[in-house]
């Protein structure tokens, strides 16, 4: 990956010079995207950081995530850019009735001009790659296949599966079924009342067909369809190469996931069914699914309890382990995004791990609002539609999310 940008690693340790600050030990719990924000950012401030994942990381996988402009903008300030690795702009928003009539066609040029970032879609695992090769590549360690058993948050001990780690700070980013979380506050999580079946298509398939071509037609483009309780989202990633749908439906038992489990595998059949009242040209679309691509799958979206505080200790939570999201603003990459790096800011090179508990409060301050005020909106924005319209508008919240006070509506 030519187009990687590096992080210029802190001077070797030789002899210590009197004066150099000494770098913080890091342990970050979980390699997602939220943990490997963190791991470049505190790595990029010269501190020592080992990030241990219970997964094998070959197999990265997921489909395509919002890099909206408020995580864009992070993002480019560490030297990742989006169009580098086959990022796609947002550049237009088309929403259909479930019968498929065009309701409204948002042309977000304007929109895009006044933000400060651009907003892009991107495939999850190129990311993810992204983010590991430019913190492995600055001499940061990630250990793969550790699972962490639980985390001691006033002496910052790591208990893993076999041997144990240790950190001045412990950065627990290990997602919603967080381990960590409880060495903080346990919370509950429950049903949203929604899944989703997620999955890709080729883009050159839904061209080659006469019935599908017209609605591919435009590139950068998320379409949605909209029924009173369910609709289908459907956006580009890799220079719109693929087309990523994300189809979000009322709850079923039999959706039901296990702990540790994204989504579990579903079929074409399952998919049409719940969706067999919209337009047939959308569902022609989705049965062109590419399972060589990423398997059909069907995630319970899941909701937690709002927990007090995110920190205690040394330990301190990002991501979906302090705040997990539903996905229906696209805001939890980049909210896990945001955490990161608040995180950096409050912990430069120089501090000492007896300052530790209070920078920690102070990421917290700085984050807590916002993220739990944008997670709220997520919620928003799911809501059933009534009597044919929406309740909340699916661009309402925009201007928060991206980091400006002003609102739309
Ligand atoms: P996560 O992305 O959940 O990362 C947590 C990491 O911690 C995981 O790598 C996990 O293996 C590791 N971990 C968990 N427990 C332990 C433990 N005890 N010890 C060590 N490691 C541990 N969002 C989308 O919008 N679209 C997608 O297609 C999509 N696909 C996804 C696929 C996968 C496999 C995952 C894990 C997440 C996916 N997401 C997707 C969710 C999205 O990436 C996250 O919601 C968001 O980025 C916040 O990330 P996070 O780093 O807080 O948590």
């Amino acid at each position: 990956m030519s187009d990687i940008p590096t992080i210029t690693p802190p001077p070797p340790r030789g002899a210590p010079s009197p004066t150099a600050p000494t770098p913080l030990q890091i342990a970050i719990v979980g390699a997602g995207i939220g943990g490997l924000s963190a791991a470049v950012g505190l790595r990029k401030a010269g501190h020592d950081v080992t990030v241990y994942e219970q997964s094998a990381l070959v197999t990265e996988q997921g489909a395509a995530i919002h890099l909206a402009p408020n995580a864009n903008g992070i993002l480019r300030r560490w030297g990742i850019a989006a169009e580098a690795f086959g990022g796609n702009a947002m550049a237009r928003l088309v929403e259909h009735a479930a019968d498929g009539r065009v309701r409204r066609d948002v042309d977000l040029a304007g929109a895009n001009a006044r933000w400060q970032h651009p907003w892009h879609l991107v495939h999850r695992a190129t990311l993810h790659m992204v983010l590991q090769a430019l913190f492995t590549q600055s001499g940061g360690v990630v250990k793969t296949k550790v699972r962490v058993e639980g985390v001691e948050s006033g002496t910052g001990r790591v208990v893993l599966e076999e041997g144990e780690g240790r950190g001045d700070v412990v950065v627990g980013a290990d997602g919603i079924y967080s381990t960590t979380r409880a060495g903080v506050k346990d919370a509950k999580l429950f049903s949203s009342g929604k899944a989703a079946f997620r999955f890709l298509i080729h883009r050159h398939q839904a061209e080659e067909d006469p019935v599908t071509a017209p609605l591919v037609e435009k590139r950068d483009t998320l379409h949605m369809w909209y029924g009173e309780d369910r609709r289908i989202v459907m956006y580009p990633c890799n220079n719109n190469e693929v087309l990523n749908f994300v189809c979000i439906h009322p709850d079923a038992e039999s959706f039901a996931t296990e702990r540790d489990e994204w989504g579990k595998q579903a079929t074409l059949y399952q998919l049409l069914k719940v969706y067999k009242d919209f337009d047939p040209v959308v569902k022609a679309l989705m049965s062109k699914v590419a399972h060589e691509l990423y398997r059909l799958q069907v995630w319970q979206l899941l909701d937690m309890e709002t927990l007090p505080t995110w920190t205690t200790g040394k330990l301190v939570l990002l991501g979906d382990a302090a705040h997990p999201f539903t996905p229906h603003q696209g805001q939890g990459a980049g909210q896990a995004i945001e955490d990161a790096a608040a995180l950096t800011v409050v912990l430069p090179l120089g501090t000492t791990p007896n300052e530790v508990p209070e920078r920690l409060a102070l990421y917290e301050r700085i984050r807590y609002e916002r993220a739990h005020a944008i997670q709220e909106y997520s919620r928003l924005a799911g809501r059933d539609w009534v009597n044919g319209e929406p309740t909340v508008d699916m661009m309402a919240y925009t201007n928060y999310n991206f980091g400006y006070d002003e609102f739309d509506h």
